[in-house]
């Protein structure tokens, strides 16, 4: 009678161990295609710069007595040597929010200088495009409107919990990006407030730009390694199809979020949303939610 009790008790637990250990070997077959899939991008992204500087520079040996030409070849020489770096930065970024605990060295990291650093990274492309940069930063009360906010000040007042290299790099890709896909003298808006949440006060950071938008299909996947809606735009832009992938990681592993709305043809918002340095202290070490 009682081998009979324990053995149906331990089929069903021995029938789940079994299941677990199926998800386990799917969920480990599914990292490893994630991998290759990624290693197998990389080695193409570099093979297209890298096969263009060799072709230019067998172009501008051809051409040694046309000095117009070479200038013509040396500038495009320079302009893939410079996507070539970014990419390897971008790569080292990558794997540098994939491999830290950014919160190992958290500090609270102001906004306001975390929007003035985005917008220093990307003047001279705004610049060129005659595109506004408009913040909130100069009107201290608009700040609080509607964010529940229950102190005064502007957004000097305002204070992430993270990781300043981190947060900086997050905000500069998604400025970086308003700026590259938007049309001439439009204008790119960096909003930023403070929010009650459950689990404890929020910033929330918003960049608007009133570019080419973004489909419902495309929303799901821009957040992926190098997914890109227009891959010779991207590249033509120094893209590389990794910025949004450093942003959602950074926001995850700092306990926030990133979110996207977007509207093709009239633009884009993408909003980070991450625990304020008072609340997240009060709350202690926010768990990371790496994928
Ligand atoms: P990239 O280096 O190509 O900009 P990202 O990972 O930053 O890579 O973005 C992925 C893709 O998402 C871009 O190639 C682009 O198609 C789309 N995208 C990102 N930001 C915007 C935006 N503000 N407006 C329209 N499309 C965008």
């Amino acid at each position: 009678g009682d081998a009979l009790a324990v053995s149906a008790r331990v089929a069903p637990l021995g029938s789940r161990l079994v299941l677990l250990l199926v998800e386990d070997l799917t969920e480990a077959r599914r990292i490893e295609a994630v991998r290759r899939d990624f290693v197998a991008n990389v080695s193409h992204e570099l093979k297209t710069p890298v096969g263009a500087l060799s072709l230019l520079s067998e172009a501008v040996m051809d051409a040694a007595d046309d000095p117009e030409a070479v200038e013509r070849f040396a500038g495009r020489m320079q302009i893939e040597a410079t996507r070539l770096t970014n990419l390897v930065q971008e790569l080292i970024d990558l794997s540098r929010v994939q491999n830290d605990d950014p919160l190992e060295d958290a500090e609270p990291v102001r906004v306001d200088e975390l929007v003035t650093e985005a917008i220093d990274r990307c003047r001279h492309q705004a610049g060129t495009k005659q595109i506004t940069m408009a913040t909130n930063m100069a009107a201290p009360e608009g700040l609080e409107q509607g964010g529940g906010g229950r102190r005064a000040g502007g957004t000097a007042d305002l204070h992430i919990w993270g990781n300043r290299g981190q947060l900086a790099a997050a905000l500069g890709n998604l400025v970086e990006n308003a700026v590259n896909y938007s049309p001439a003298r439009t204008r790119v808006g960096i909003a930023a407030r403070r929010v009650s949440a459950p689990g404890g006060d929020l910033i929330e950071i918003a960049v608007t730009d009133q570019g080419i938008g973004i489909s419902d299909r495309d929303k799901e996947r821009i957040f992926e390694r190098f997914y890109r809606v227009d891959p010779a735009r991207s590249r033509a832009t120094g893209g590389t199809g990794l910025g949004l992938a450093i942003v959602k990681h950074v926001a995850a592993s700092h306990g926030g979020e990133v979110t996207v709305w977007s509207s093709e043809g009239q633009g884009s918002t993408f909003t980070l949303r991450l625990p304020e340095a008072g609340a997240a202290r009060d709350r202690g070490p926010s768990p990371t939610g790496i994928t």
